[in-house]
């Protein structure tokens, strides 16, 4: 039996059973994912709610437009991929683009990796056919395997078990880099990874790095101890995902002792994909229910009123800091799609963070066959955005990314002058190709001067 109005109906941590649920793989034997949702209830959460109510706080300054967003990492994290290496390189560049920001617009940048539990993928089809073969397409490690073979592609509940232990690991690395001295502004020049220091990129940020440098010998010699306050020795740095595993969520989903508040513990942020915003679906009744921040992403089809009935349900009291609204129409579409959303937004006078994803709109494939984004498109859109907001009266809060630190060649463009031809030698992302780390720091100069401006 469904229900017909979200908001009209008693939420629990499993209401969402009751709605039709998008995106949701079969699995062949429901009494082992019931066995896996059973002993991932049982285990800590991996986020308090404390911490989230922190972030909430941090975004409703960003929604006054008192600070800025900036969330990225990979389109899905990966298993086999995990390492110190690859964790260190993605967090080393948010730092650097944040500190650029920072630095270049004298504005508190809110840090939040789509990192540790970017597991689950939505996709556009159930099944891949390859060479006349039909297999369940790959929806993320927590699901099934990228490899195309009958074995890796059965949805296999102990994944939830292994997406939980991967995003703990990554969590536990990401709060001791965060706290343990890596990110004390001090280290500033010691982030850039060498294949980046040797660019342009590398070399103009070594310049800001420079002058951080200065700054803080200056303080320090005017007696301010920078050398033991948190603000320079330490940043705040709040994980997130898509919430489209539904099963690892319920499960994940905690009481708050002191508050009696319901959170999401298995990431700071959660968000609702394009695929799954469907007001009389199980994502938003999940998502209504939890006190995390929430995102949503908003293609060139979102609806005005849509989006005033999804505020509805999600933020009734229209609470700053609670949404944050991803735009990701496409450089084309932006200019003519967003102004009536913010238009609404205005009229009603909602509290929300906007934020502006450049990727999703302007992925093409290549006559190759290849998945691909071009940087003076993903540029065009981050600058339409701005530039919309700007004519409307409205603040441009935040930009959201798929990248990485590593070296890889998954986007055309930027000016180490990637070609088409290029992809190929260091292609590794098993979903959505990424900006490597010095297309993300050149993206992050643009932005600065945009913000600054
Ligand atoms: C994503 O962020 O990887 C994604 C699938 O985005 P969207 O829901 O906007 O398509
Ligand atoms: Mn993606």
């Amino acid at each position: 039996m469904t229900d017909i109005a979200t908001s009209t109906t008693t939420w629990s941590p499993d209401s969402w059973r009751r709605f039709p649920v998008a995106q949701m793989p079969s699995y062949p034997d429901p009494a082992a994912l019931a066995l896996a949702d059973k002993q991932l209830a049982a285990w800590p959460p991996l986020i308090f709610g404390r911490e989230a109510a922190t972030l909430r706080e941090r975004l409703a300054a960003v929604s006054r437009g008192k600070a800025f967003l900036l969330q990225g990492g990979d389109c899905a994290e990966s298993f086999d991929e995990l390492s110190a290496g690859t964790v260190r390189d993605s967090f080393r560049v948010i730092l650097q683009m944040a500190v650029l920001l920072t630095f270049a617009a004298s504005c508190p940048v809110v840090k939040i990796g789509r990192m540790a539990g970017q597991y689950a993928k939505p996709r556009s089809s159930d099944a891949e056919t390859v060479d006349g073969v039909s297999l369940p397409s790959y929806r993320g490690d927590i699901v099934n395997g990228a490899e195309f073979s009958p074995e890796a592609r059965m949805a296999d509940p102990q994944r939830l078990l292994r997406a939980y232990s991967h995003s703990a690991a990554t969590l536990n690395l990401l709060r001791a880099m965060a706290q343990g001295g890596f990110a004390d502004l001090h280290e500033v020049h010691r982030w850039t990874s060498d294949f980046v220091r040797h660019s342009p990129q590398g070399e103009r940020f070594e310049a800001v790095a420079q002058s951080i440098e200065e700054a803080l010998a200056f303080m320090e010699a005017c007696g301010f101890d920078a050398s033991s306050s948190p603000q320079v020795k330490e940043v705040e740095f709040y994980t997130s995902h898509e919430a489209l595993h539904l099963h690892y969520e319920e499960a994940l989903t905690r009481r708050d002792d002191a508050t009696g508040r319901w959170y999401g513990g298995s990431a700071h942020m959660l968000w609702l994909g394009e695929r799954t915003r469907s007001l009389d679906g199980a994502h938003v009744e999940y998502m209504r229910g939890i006190d995390n921040p929430i995102g949503c992403k908003l293609g060139p089809n979102a609806k005005p009123d849509d989006l005033l009935r999804l505020l509805d349900i999600l933020n009734p009291h229209n609470a700053e800091g609670r949404m944050v609204l991803i735009t990701r129409m496409g450089a084309d579409l932006l200019a003519e799609r967003l102004p009536a959303l913010i238009a609404a937004v205005q009229r009603e006078q909602r509290n929300v963070v906007w934020c502006c994803d450049p990727m999703h709109g302007n992925t093409v494939t290549t006559s190759a066959g290849v998945k691909t984004r071009d940087f003076p498109r993903i540029l065009a859109e981050v600058r339409s955005f701005f530039d919309v907001h700007a004519a409307a009266g409205s603040y441009a809060g935040g930009v959201h990314f798929e990248m990485t630190g590593q070296d890889v060649t998954e986007c055309t463009g930027g000016a180490q002058g990637l070609t088409e031809a290029g992809l190929q030698a260091r292609y590794l992302s098993a979903c959505d190709p990424r900006l490597n780390g010095s297309q993300s720091l050149e993206l992050a100069f643009l932005v600065a001067e945009m913000l600054k401006a």
